[in-house]
């Protein structure tokens, strides 16, 4: 495909492979924060063609493993309803709750539907004037500013019967919480270009500042990954830790205004839960005062619900660096993409899921030296 296959070019992998093997004297960790780019990276074995010694961590940057519990279980609870219309992404119906996920629902006679843009979900509150319709609102930096601008629409067109179950993160934040945790290995970080395409970059020279890590804003091609991760290192070997944009064709400093523009006028910053992490500071979005007509959990009153974790999953540990998926004891046996006991095994963006798919099922050798 023209402008992608490019990308990875096996003959331009190597000579980016080979720089890299030339830069690294020493062992580095470093973090690529999307799901997006663990997929590339596990896919095509990029992390195998490393330097001993140089590890790359896989980040919480998946929209649906991050997704606390209590939303989930909260989705449910409105989804059973009599008279919602639930409307929601395909990949949120297998997520598992407490006891149940969507699907079960939708098979017990619930109107759960996949829809592939919010705007879908609008049109349905359009159509169905007499049933309550819900869009269940999750994700990063990139999908609030499409459920920003569908809020924005439901009260120009004055379409009360619409509402957003609403639980967006930020990454800075967590980048912010991965660095002041206990037990972080992480000296770098590939930031997600996508994320920075809406954002830009201003948000990240405090936080390479303060933890003295650099940052590099990469792509999710396998040259991208290959060419964010030579920068990273020539950083980390000279002692730098500073921002770079690695990711020009798609990422400006200032990113889309627009975007952003739409996001400050419909949501507000909040304290978020992060699924497996805890509470982050200020790493959340939710509905402003003026649009809070339209938050779903003010309208159904499911504010406040009790959660119970399976007791066998790890994701929390997977998405904080801490193991590997096929550390995990469940992995592969109680534990599949088919039978998903946590969310990172149920998203496509889910490193479970990644290395279930690419066949990751063994342990790798901790390796101590750089060759
Ligand atoms: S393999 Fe399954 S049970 Fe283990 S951490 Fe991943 S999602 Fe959880």
């Amino acid at each position: 495909m023209k402008y992608l296959a490019e990308f990875s070019d096996p003959v331009l992998a190597k000579k980016l492979v080979d720089q890299i093997h030339a830069t690294v004297t020493r062992p580095w960790a470093m973090m690529e924060v999307c799901g997006g780019q663990t997929h590339t990276i596990v896919r095509h074995g990029i992390d195998q063609l490393l330097p001993d010694g140089v590890e790359m961590i896989h980040g919480p940057g998946c929209p649906v493993c991050v997704t606390p519990l209590e939303i989930i279980d909260k989705a449910l609870e409105i989804a059973s309803q009599p008279g919602v219309i639930f409307c929601s992404f395909g990949d949120m119906l297998r997520v598992p709750g407490s006891s149940r996920d969507l699907f079960r629902i939708k098979s017990e006679g619930g109107d759960v539907r996949v829809v592939y843009s919010p705007l879908d979900a609008l049109k349905i509150a359009k159509d169905n004037p007499d049933r309550e319709v819900v869009f269940f609102g999750i994700g990063f930096e990139t999908t609030a500013p499409p459920n920003a601008m569908t809020v924005y629409q439901a009260k120009q067109q004055d379409i009360a019967n619409f509402s957003l179950l609403v639980s967006h993160v930020r990454v800075p934040p967590a980048i912010s919480a991965i660095m002041e945790s206990p037990n972080c290995r992480v000296q770098a970080f590939l930031a997600a270009g996508h994320v920075c395409s809406v954002m830009g970059v201003s948000e990240y020279p405090p936080l390479a500042a303060k933890y003295r890590v650099p940052i590099v804003v990469t792509g999710f091609e396998p040259l991208d990954i290959l060419a964010g991760i030579l920068r990273t290192v020539t950083q980390l070997e000279r002692g730098e830790h500073v921002v770079e944009n690695a990711y020009r064709r798609a990422v400006t400093d200032e990113g889309n205004t627009a975007a952003q523009a739409m996001l400050s006028d419909v949501f507000e910053t909040t304290d978020r839960a992060w699924r497996g992490i805890g509470m982050i500071p200020q790493s959340g979005w939710r509905l402003s005062e003026r649009y809070r007509a339209y938050d779903a959990e003010y309208r159904f009153q499911v504010r406040d619900i009790a959660t119970e974790e399976s007791k066998v999953c790890r994701s929390g540990e997977v998405l904080q660096g801490h193991i590997k998926p096929h550390e995990c004891e469940a992995f592969g046996t109680l534990c599949t993409p088919r039978n998903p006991l946590g969310a990172t095994m149920v998203s496509s963006e889910g490193a479970c899921a990644a290395y279930y798919l690419y066949r990751r099922l063994q342990t790798p050798e901790v390796v101590s030296s750089v060759g």
